[in-house]
């Protein structure tokens, strides 16, 4: 993964998990599936603490795990992975809902204005402004009029850098999904070469075992289609004689 991509997801981890919690992206990254006592141990932290990142990590599908029987102590013991093409589509989610957070913001923002105190930067709406006639209640100078231009500003910014984000998100994604295909038809590919060298398997068999049955089925068909004749001929005679009869009637 790249360092952008980690960092983004460590950013996710901490939201849905809490501080001091994604540092086990670095633990899970690394490997295909981790022990959750390595995992514990890694962190710093008691078995239960770290089962409890995990279960709030596995009820949004950003890791799963897989169990296996230690045949010493009869328990089991759960390996984690980290299912990052469901945790870039959780980021995903996230940041375009932080785009229009940010979005909405500067439209609230856009048209209004504050009052400030020129000496001690002390902000004031303009409920509070008129009820101080205008005048700092803290140093005693004159109010004035603000925008929120440079707020709105700042917020772009962070407009920009989001988006940014998002594109890193999104083309990782892409990437995965690809490859996800791509193996898919690999498979699929593998499966059908498979039946074909089976169905020619099954051929050559046939092929071994044919010519003695082929010579008594056709053996077979044969008598068959001369009781047929025989049959066919014997009514053909019927019908002449009936014929026969009737003529001399
Ligand atoms: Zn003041």
């Amino acid at each position: 993964m790249q360092t952008i991509e980690v960092g983004l997801l460590k950013d996710l981890i901490l939201t849905i998990a809490g501080k001091g919690t994604e540092a086990i992206v670095d633990v899970l990254e690394k490997e295909k599936s981790v022990n959750e006592f390595k995992i514990a141990e890694k962190l710093k932290l008691t078995i239960n603490q770290t089962r409890n990142i995990l279960y709030k990590l596995s009820n949004q599908n950003i890791v799963s795990f897989t169990r296996k029987k230690d045949e010493k102590k009869g328990w089991y013991i759960y390996f984690w992975t980290l299912n990052i093409q469901k945790a870039l589509e959780r980021l995903l989610h996230f940041k375009k809902k932080e785009l229009y957070d940010i979005e909405h913001q500067i439209k609230s923002k856009e048209n209004k204005h504050f009052y400030i105190c020129p000496s001690d930067n002390l902000e004031f709406t303009d409920e509070t402004a008129i009820n101080h006639d205008f005048i700092c209640p803290e140093c005693g100078q004159l109010l004035q009029l603000a925008t929120f231009d440079k707020k709105i500003q700042e917020l772009s910014g962070r407009i920009e850098k989001v988006k940014k984000e998002l594109a890193v998100v999104e083309e990782e994604l892409v990437r995965i999904r690809a490859e996800k295909l791509k193996q898919l038809e690999k498979e699929l590919l593998k499966k059908k070469q498979q039946k074909a060298r089976q169905r020619k398997k099954a051929r050559a068999q046939k092929a071994k075992t044919m010519p003695k049955l082929k010579k008594k089925k056709i053996k077979q068909r044969k008598k068959v289609r001369q009781r047929k004749k025989a049959k066919k001929a014997k009514k053909a005679k019927k019908v002449k004689i009936k014929k026969g009869k009737r003529k001399k009637k």
